[in-house]
């Protein structure tokens, strides 16, 4: 069984999984206290979202908001229920982290984030369904180390699996990697994210190699065109990966939306306005990609249906 927001649901129901999207990406905190920065109709904007996306035939999506990025638990329960899309959402630490971090042990972090996973976010039932961790240009800085082996531990301790946001272009996932290693970690039930932002196929090989699932997840994306993306995939599943990617868009339903001089707001924020398909662009622009490519429908059931299914149950 996995924790959705709504509750348990069985790895069959998944169907066809978007492994990483978020309704909102904030602070920690904000949607609660300063909600206006997120503009107006919140909530019915990111139903209308996922609604969509359920009527395209989206019927799961990865959640990575973690707490710093503005987890608010009631909201994806709300926005689930009224959507239809199943969400999964994370525990674990993003790239925000508060000074304090750096007296915390990671084993202190790690009860905190297995019991996000075993009796839910706090104040409220709602379960993380997976972990995750995250470094950046910098490389794994003393602070993301310890939220690293915190969640490392959170999942040899529940058999959650992990989802790692990465930095390609600076070859984190290696660092990375290594701690997993030092900890024992599984590493077929880890995913290293935002791999499409580089079009080296040797790095993303190596990775491949130590067992690890690939997140394809950034579609349109600014660093690599829409094209090359889906053309390194293609490059992967022809060298025999089709069962370790996961291609999905990092997209975004709710920002904080920034005044103009005039004291209006705008409807949607910037990088809203780079994929006006939203979460539709997989159905609209990715996959016609593929076939064109020669991919099958059977490989695109394997890379959206049954690899979330398999990193979700290490079957
Ligand atoms: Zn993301």
């Amino acid at each position: 069984m996995i924790n959705s927001v709504n509750g348990p649901i069985h790895a069959g129901d998944l169907g066809f999984t978007l492994m990483h999207e978020h309704v909102m990406v904030c602070a920690g905190g904000l949607y609660r206290s300063y909600p206006d920065l997120l503009g107006q109709n919140r909530e019915e904007r990111a139903i209308a979202a996922l609604k969509d996306a359920k009527a395209a035939g989206i019927d799961t999506f990865v959640d990575a908001t973690t707490f710093d990025l503005g987890r608010d638990p009631e909201l994806l329960r709300r926005v689930s229920a009224a959507s239809g899309v199943h969400i999964v959402n994370v525990t674990g630490w993003w790239l925000d982290v508060p000074r304090f971090i750096r007296n915390v042990s990671p084993k202190q972090m790690a009860r905190e984030f297995v019991r996000d996973i075993e009796e839910g976010f706090r104040g409220t039932d709602v379960k993380a369904g997976v972990l995750k961790c995250a470094a950046d240009f910098e490389g794994v800085t003393p602070e993301l180390e310890i939220m690293a082996r915190a969640v490392a531990r959170a999942h040899n301790e529940t058999g959650v699996p992990i989802m790692v946001h990465s930095y390609p272009t600076g070859q984190v996932a290696r660092r990375q990697i290594a701690i997993f290693k030092e900890e024992g970690v599984d590493l077929e039930r880890v995913k290293i994210d935002h791999s499409n932002d580089t079009t080296d196929t040797e790095y993303l090989k190596w990775i491949l190699d130590q067992g690890c699932f690939l997140g394809l997840d950034r579609y349109p994306g600014h660093l690599v065109s829409p094209h090359m993306r889906t053309v390194t995939m293609k490059a992967l599943i022809d060298a025999g990966y089709a069962e370790r990617l996961c291609p999905a868009h990092d997209c975004i339903c709710l920002h904080i939306l920034n005044e103009r001089a005039d004291g209006t707001l705008p409807e949607e924020h910037a990088m809203a306005l780079r994929n006006p398909d939203g979460f539709l662009y997989m159905h609209r622009q990715v996959i016609p990609d593929l076939r064109r490519m020669g991919v099958g429908d059977d490989t695109i059931d394997t890379l959206f249906v049954d690899n979330p299914k398999r990193f979700f149950t290490g079957a």
